[in-house]
């Protein structure tokens, strides 16, 4: 189960970290390690610093962006030093690998770290469902890359040790039902495209005025946590005000 928690470095610059990373999740029992956009491969200094961990580095996947890379987690949390500069949901490390736990029974989620110089872009951010900080000394928050990924990994792993636990106390434990419904990132990506090419047809957003609006709803849509079947909604919402737009825009030719 542990194994489809996905870490994902984004930009990385230093192979040191990758092979750290490397280290700090098969400490934990973590294994799936996936590279966005690094800006260095794994190298000799990588290979070292994951000392026995180097099958992790060997395994590891490669992608373009954050958006491949979680295409289809139906959670993705993002770690972030700066706590609340987007006044996104929030999770303490401990409840981020609950929750990890928790929906990694049901198919693959994420913890997405950024870049050692400047972190995640806002649009990164704004990708994921939940943003967690590592409560660090308000003076310092900035921890290295791979002690941050050994952290939110440790916590993991908690979480983890408790769900066997409780599993061998014959308490039931079973992946909670809705987490089944709740859609993949992809989708999500898919439902936020739909809504603003509406809203665009409607002028409710103007094209070159676009403003907050579409950053205040996948806030608020973050903040539900909105279901799969409640997407399917909106989006057949979507489409019936696309037909009706479509027959005006007809009518008006
Ligand atoms: N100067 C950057 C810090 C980057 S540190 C910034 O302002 O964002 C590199 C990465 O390590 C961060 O993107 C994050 O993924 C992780 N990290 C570092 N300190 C953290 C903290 N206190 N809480 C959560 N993640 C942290």
């Amino acid at each position: 189960m542990l194994s489809n928690i996905r870490v994902v470095l984004v930009g990385t610059s230093h192979p040191g970290n990758i092979g750290s990373t490397a280290r700090a999740m098969k400490t934990m029992g973590l294994s799936t390690l996936y590279l966005a956009e690094p800006k260095v491969e794994p190298d000799g200094h990588s290979i070292a610093l994951a000392a026995g961990a180097s099958d992790i580095l060997k395994h590891a996947i490669t992608v373009g962006s954050v958006e491949e890379a979680i295409a289809d987690c139906s959670l993705v949390i993002a770690t972030s030093a700066r706590s609340r500069t987007l006044d996104w949901p929030m999770l303490e490390p401990r409840e981020a690998g609950e929750k990890l736990v928790g929906s990694a029974l049901n198919g693959p989620v994420a913890i997405v770290f950024g870049r050692e110089n400047n972190g995640l872009t806002n649009e990164e951010l704004q990708r994921c469902d939940y943003h967690v900080a590592i409560p660090a000394n308000p003076e310092y928050t900035s921890l290295n890359l791979a002690q941050a990924v050994q952290i939110i990994c440790y916590e993991a792993r908690v979480a983890h040790l408790a769900q066997v636990q409780s599993t061998t106390e014959v308490v039931a434990v079973e992946a909670d039902e809705s987490e089944q419904d709740y859609p993949s990132s992809k989708e999500r990506e898919n439902f936020f495209e739909h809504l603003e090419n509406t809203l665009f047809s409607t002028n409710f957003i103007v094209k070159n005025h676009p403003g907050q609006v579409m950053t205040k709803l996948r806030r608020l849509f973050s903040r539900t946590r909105i279901e799969r079947q409640e997407m399917n909604i909106l989006r057949g919402i979507l489409t019936s005000v696309d037909k009706v737009v479509a027959k005006n825009e007809t009518k008006d030719k």
